[in-house]
């Protein structure tokens, strides 16, 4: 799995990922990172990369050539990456996402997906956006995090892929499982414990203390199951038809 983000804030990018699971995942090469900067393609002597809507309206918008620019030299460490000349090759395992609160919304489905292609390039907005041509010509999939607005694109690229490489095989530690965690079986997780097996007078159940392994297999589905209906009547809806229950 190779990485780029196209951004106006690279350190931003390469801070956060040089930390616990994903630092390792990058140390070891699991999944290779790199940025482009964007600033690097400003077409004027003050290094901006923006300027002001047409048809008014308020903030600014970052221009179409510094993008495109910036998307080529993505592709060419792609094709530098992959050791391929032909433009064709790299292109077919490429998905370029444009992080933004109109795109589908993200989810763990679409992580997984997303962890099939072998590069991804994210690309970072920032102010009020980006010229709609540019985004036109080069963008796969516009995903979105969530139903509010940040200042930038990088949060949303950095938790992307987070999610995404959770799937690639080797980043998680052979007994953790993405599958079995929420979402992963489309129900949330069960309560977990550890010790001690009371704290403050409150006792770990008994029965995860049994030592019966199917009745505790039976005791963690059935809170899972409990806990999304509870707090998650859209998933529990939907684990329901899945099992043609509803
Ligand atoms: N004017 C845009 C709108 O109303 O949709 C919001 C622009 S936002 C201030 C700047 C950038 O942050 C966006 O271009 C996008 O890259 C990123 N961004 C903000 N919220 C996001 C979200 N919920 N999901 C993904 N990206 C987001």
């Amino acid at each position: 799995m190779y990485f780029q983000v196209i951004t106006l804030f690279p350190d931003m990018i390469r801070n956060a990922m040089q930390t616990s699971i994903m630092g390792r995942a990058v140390g070891t090469g699991l999944v290779d990172l790199d940025t482009v900067n964007l600033k690097e393609f400003s077409q004027n002597r003050y290094g901006s990369v923006d300027d002001y809507p047409y048809g008014g309206g308020a903030g600014m918008l970052i221009q179409c050539e510094p993008v495109w620019q910036a998307y080529q030299r993505a592709m060419e460490n792609i094709a530098a990456h992959a050791g391929e000349k032909s433009d064709n090759g790299t292109q077919e395992k490429t998905r370029v996402i444009f992080t933004s609160p109109g795109g589908k919304v993200f989810n763990n489905d679409l992580a997984k997906e997303l962890s099939t292609a072998d590069n991804l390039v994210f690309l970072c907005g920032h102010y009020e956006g980006i010229d709609e041509r540019i985004l036109r010509e080069i963008v796969t999939d516009e995903i979105s995090i969530g139903d509010y607005v940040l200042t930038g694109g990088e949060l949303p690229a950095l938790v992307m892929m987070d999610a995404v490489s959770r799937f690639v095989p080797g980043v998680l530690h052979n007994d953790v499982s993405a599958e079995t965690e929420s979402f992963g079986n489309g129900l949330l997780e069960y309560p977990q414990y550890t010790r001690p097996s009371e704290w403050k007078g409150k006792k770990v159940p008994d029965i995860i203390l049994s030592g019966d392994h199917k009745k505790v297999d039976l005791w963690r589905m059935q809170q899972s199951i409990h806990r999304t209906a509870e707090r998650r009547p859209d998933l529990y809806a939907e684990w329901l038809r899945n099992r043609g229950i509803y």
